[in-house]
């Protein structure tokens, strides 16, 4: 076929209809296809604490993903079979608690809990840097570096090396979410403590951010600890009254690529 050839009334009216409908395709492609975002967390129950307002908030338009580094029982002094069986109690708590935030997939990973510094940074770098790759999130939500619990720490520093800008980089943006009986915790500190600057309305999800969190059995404390469900809803009111809602997450925004 000569590609020079003056083309014909039929064809140039097929090529037109191509194209529009290719230009429909894409504008509707755009629309269905919903953002990645990626939440990492050292441990079970830190999501929910930290951003699962905004998890759920954010699932009703994009794709939630979480990743838990450490398995966050073995710390805690239990022989090993128990323990076993408090780790798998765990995953299973964070499925439920997931769920109900309408997250799309969970996945787990094994470090040490509380013990994350015997492992070398680089090796739990590479794991995030490999769901960082399958993913592709534009979005990443992580600890702030302050925290007190040293695998908060940890996952932050890993969080911001694995997400860096270099070559097809997917993250635009990553922020930085508190944790209760870690962040206030935190004390002044190289890192600085938790500052937010950014604040996400959860006056219509406070709700479920409270079912998820009565999903961890094993991790709600009694008030006045901070880590009980009246904590969770006076920290969320307090974000809130700082911008005027009745029910706001705070973040520290790191970066932010438009
Ligand atoms: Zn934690």
């Amino acid at each position: 076929m000569d590609i020079d050839a003056p083309i014909g009334f039929s064809q140039y009216y097929r090529q037109i209809l191509t194209t529009q409908y290719i230009y429909f395709l894409r504008s509707y492609y755009d629309f269905v296809i919903f953002v990645k975002l990626l939440v990492i967390a050292a441990h079970p129950d830190d999501e929910v604490l930290g951003c699962g307002g905004t998890m759920a908030k954010l699932a009703q338009e994009n794709d939630i993903y979480t990743l838990f580094l450490g398995e966050g029982v073995t710390s805690r002094g239990i022989p090993d079979e128990p323990k076993k069986q408090a780790v798998n109690q765990l995953k299973k708590e964070a499925e439920d608690a997931n769920k109900k935030l309408n997250v799309k997939k969970v996945f787990f990973e094994n470090f040490p809990d509380n013990r994350f510094d015997t492992v070398p940074l680089l090796n739990i770098v590479k794991v995030i840097e490999r769901y960082v790759q399958k993913i592709g999130p534009e979005a990443v939500y992580t600890h702030h570096a302050g925290d007190l619990n040293i695998d908060h720490q940890i996952t932050h520093r890993a969080v911001i090396t694995a997400a860096r800008p270099i070559g097809d980089y997917s993250v635009k943006k990553i922020m930085l979410f508190e944790v209760l009986s870690s962040s206030e915790w935190g004390g002044p500190n190289s890192y600085g403590s938790f500052v937010p600057n950014v604040y996400v309305d959860i006056s219509e999800t406070i709700g479920v951010k409270l079912e998820a969190m009565r999903c961890y059995k094993s991790e709600i404390r009694k008030y006045p600890h901070p880590r009980s469900l009246e904590g969770i809803k006076i920290l969320a009111q307090k974000r809130g009254l700082e911008v005027g809602l009745k029910f706001a997450e705070a973040f520290s925004l790191v970066r932010s690529v438009e």
